[in-house]
This record gives C-alpha cells, structure tokens and sequence, in this order.
C-alpha cells in the first residue's frame, strides 16, 4: 500500500530507483515533484465525474485526480510506464491506463464512453511539451466538444492560446483556441518543480466551452481563413485577404459586410469580429452558400 503523495523529491526518486528509470526526453518526460502544485491542477480541473489524462507518468498527477474523480482514464506511450503506475497506484481501483499514443486513439468514441457511464468527462494533463498544439486541437476537433480542458504547457504558449485582440501574442493560434473556449491562464508553475527541470517556465491553461458559440459548419476552411489573416501581421487585412479574393474591391465589401475599418489588421479582431468577416467572405466569394 503506497499512500504517500508521489509528486514529492524523495518518492520520485524512490518509484524511479525501484523500476530502474530514467525521464525520456524523447517523450517530453518532465515528472511534477511539488504535491502542492498537482493538488492544485486536480482541484481546479472539474474531474469529479470522469477525466483523461495525457500521459500519467509515474502517476504524480494521476493520484490527486483519482482521489477527486469516479474514474480516471489515462494514455501512456512509453512501454515502460504501466508496471511502474500498476505499483504507484495500486490504492485505487478507479484508474484505467491505456498504453497507447493518445494522438491515435478515437477520442470521440472513448468520450462517447466514459460520457455513458460517468455522465460528464474533464481532460488535465501535464503534456508532453512536443506535441502541445497537436494534442489541443486534437480535442478541440472533438464531435462533441469537452466542457473542462486543464493543461501545464509552457508560459509562452499559454500566453499565446490566452491572449486577446490587441494583445501582443494574440494570433491565429488564440483565435482558433478561442473560437469555441473561454481560455484562461491559471497560475505559473516553476521549472524546480519538475524532475528533469525543463528548460522553460511553465503555466496552467484552462480552457472552459462557450454556453452558446457561434459555429461554422467548415470549422477547417474556418482556421485556414484565419491562418491567412495573420499571414504578414504588419499587413492589413485588406492586404492578407489578396490571395482569396479576385480584387481589393471584392476585399472591401467584405471588410463592410463585416463593419470592419478598411485599414485594420487582424490583431485588432476578436472572437466575433473574425465570425462576422468569415461570414461576409463566404457570402460575398461563394454567394450560393
Ligand atoms: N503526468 C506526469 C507528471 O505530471 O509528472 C508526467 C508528465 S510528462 C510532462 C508527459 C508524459 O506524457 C510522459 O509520461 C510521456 O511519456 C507521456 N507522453 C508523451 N507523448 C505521449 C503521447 N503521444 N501519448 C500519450 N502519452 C505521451
């Protein structure tokens, strides 16, 4: 019986003494050792039903959602992991872990799932940084969209998918993150808190699904607008939108479809600005949608 919290120096180094281990880098191995710090990510992650988590490691975060959540299903990609989680989490009988890379799994069926049998289903994960944005908009391509997403990424990114118009990291990245989502920077996380201290500051990122948002059937054709918005970001949109429309005249009848200055950049758009010029392009270059 091992009750002791496991995002602590000693016992990290004592679960990775027992089997043997070393962190891999090639898999983003950063394990959490301040059990303040994962107590707080799982009591702020609504995982009280049902919850996935991304890579449990040795099971630092794995423990505190188990101990606040009916269930708890966790992807692993390194083969070694699920004999060490067998024995670091043997307390619990509400934590299933399935070896396989989270980014080939179908996310909507294992969802369909847990949402069956639990109700509601959370996603909290302490990611891999090398695959960050592939993971988010992973889930953020769901058929049925998460409510609660709660993520350690690194502050810069955070920064990026948390940021408002105007703002200087504000991008296509944070529209497209806030186009469905109220995205919020919780709190900043130290690299001495990781066993391997990773190169970077880190920072928890919340992202909680809009009551009534706005949807785009193509949500593809959608970001890939967006993308050409930002294309130059000194460079108006009256500028950006070149490439998609047959004139500047056709550009600007969209940017007054769209009550959008004929001399503005994408940075200054927000969630609903970007809606309304996405609608008005569709309506003026494809008038039989
Ligand atoms: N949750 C642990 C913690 O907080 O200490 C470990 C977090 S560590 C930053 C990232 C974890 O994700 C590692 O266990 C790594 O093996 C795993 N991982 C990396 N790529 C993955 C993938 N594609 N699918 C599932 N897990 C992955």
């Amino acid at each position: 019986m091992n009750n002791k919290d496991i995002a602590t120096v000693s016992e990290t180094k004592r679960i990775l003494d027992t089997f043997d281990l070393r962190a891999k880098k090639g898999f983003g191995q950063n394990f959490l050792i301040d059990a303040s710090v994962v107590k707080r990510i799982a009591s702020i992650a609504h995982a009280d039903h049902a919850v996935i988590e991304i890579g449990p490691g040795i099971g630092s975060l794995t423990q505190q959602l188990a101990r606040v959540s009916k269930h708890v299903r966790a992807y692993e990609i390194d083969p070694r992991l699920p004999r060490v989680l067998e024995h670091s989490l043997q307390e619990f009988d509400n934590v299933e872990v399935i070896l396989q890379d989270f980014l080939t799994c179908d996310l909507d069926e294992s969802l369909k799932e847990l949402r069956a049998a639990y109700h509601e289903v959370s996603i909290c994960s302490n990611l891999p940084y090398y695959i960050t944005s592939a993971v988010l908009f992973r889930i953020f391509e769901c058929k049925k969209p998460v409510e609660w997403i709660t993520v350690m990424v690194q502050k810069e990114v955070a920064d990026r998918f948390s940021s408002g118009p105007n703002e200087k990291e504000y991008g296509a990245i944070s529209v497209e993150a806030q186009y469905l989502y109220d995205v919020k920077k919780c709190f900043n996380v130290p690299s001495n808190c990781f066993d391997p201290a990773p190169k970077v500051d880190s920072a928890i990122l919340q992202f909680h699904l809009l009551e009534n948002a706005r949807k785009i059937n193509n949500t593809k054709d959608y970001f890939d607008f967006i993308k050409i918005c930002f294309a130059q970001r000194r460079k108006t949109l009256l500028n950006n939108l070149k490439p998609l429309c047959k004139d500047k005249q056709q550009i600007r009848n969209i940017l007054e479809m769209a009550h959008v200055k004929e001399n503005a950049r994408a940075q200054e758009l927000d969630r609903d600005g970007f809606l309304d010029l996405y609608e008005a392009y569709r309506k003026e270059c494809f008038s039989n949608d």
